[in-house]
């Protein structure tokens, strides 16, 4: 059997008896692919003895369809992404949107996903302030990846634009902004046209619309992936609930 050779970013490693690790992989050509490296804890370990999670490479693998776990050749490792281990809020960041992707994806090629992936990664190691602003565009990116994103333009319901002013309701259950006459009586989250547009920025994975209120936007993709994405509650929305700043009290 030929091996395969495929684009591929590590979401998780854990180790397996003495000497070996399982390795997760979100791969383009493959989709999300498990492997069992064996051999390769402690010294002497060749090859990914010393490449971490949310590293970016060339894994070389022999895929047997219908096995759950695959038997690497190797990974060559083209960017390490250390600077995500030096800061909690950017780690946090980037576990979650590996979690996301592990409890979701599939093992069906997505490239869209597999692209989205990176950048989120690469934002998140990159940015110098809006680091707060890379974690939550990191998930909505996620999100959008696997077809989800959701309505902000015009309202969900009677499908009316809104005003300019308008202040909206962020419906997470419905999938999108409910315009202030659907949305009244509404207990859901007000959306004015600054939050409006502050999502649409991160849908479009841009920095440069300022987060006032990053724990508000995370209770807002919180809210969307419970009930669109993922299926249980999340471990690291909440680590990175736990580390994002605080909002400006009102
Ligand atoms: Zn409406």
């Amino acid at each position: 059997m030929a091996p395969v050779s495929t684009s591929a970013v590590l979401l998780r490693a854990h180790p397996y008896g003495e000497t070996s690790r399982v390795l997760r992989f979100l791969t383009e050509d493959h989709g999300l692919l498990g492997v069992m490296a064996k051999g390769v804890r402690g010294e002497g370990g060749r090859g990914v003895t010393a490449v971490s999670t949310f590293a970016s490479g060339v894994l070389t693998v022999y895929v047997k369809p219908q096995r759950e776990l695959q038997t690497m050749k190797d990974f060559a490792c083209t960017r390490l992404r250390g600077g995500l281990g030096a800061s909690l809020l950017r780690f946090a960041g980037a576990s979650t949107v590996a979690e996301l992707v592990l409890a979701h994806a599939e093992s069906d090629p997505n490239p869209t996903l597999f692209h989205a992936m990176e950048a989120a990664l690469d934002r998140l190691e990159e940015a110098s302030e809006a680091v707060a602003a890379a974690a939550l565009a990191g998930v909505w990116g996620i999100v959008e990846a696997l077809g989800f994103a959701p309505q902000l333009e015009a309202c969900i319901r009677c499908g009316e634009r809104l005003g300019e002013d308008e202040v909206g309701r962020f419906e997470a259950a419905a999938g999108g902004i409910l315009c202030a006459r659907c949305g009244e009586g509404s207990q859901s989250p007000r959306v004015g046209p600054i939050a409006r547009s502050q999502l649409q920025a991160l849908l479009e994975g841009r920095l440069d619309a300022p987060i006032t209120f990053p724990r508000r936007h995370l209770a807002l993709v919180s809210d969307f992936v419970a009930y669109h994405v993922a299926s249980r509650p999340l471990r690291s929305l909440r680590f990175l609930g736990d580390v994002l700043p605080p909002d400006p009290e009102e």
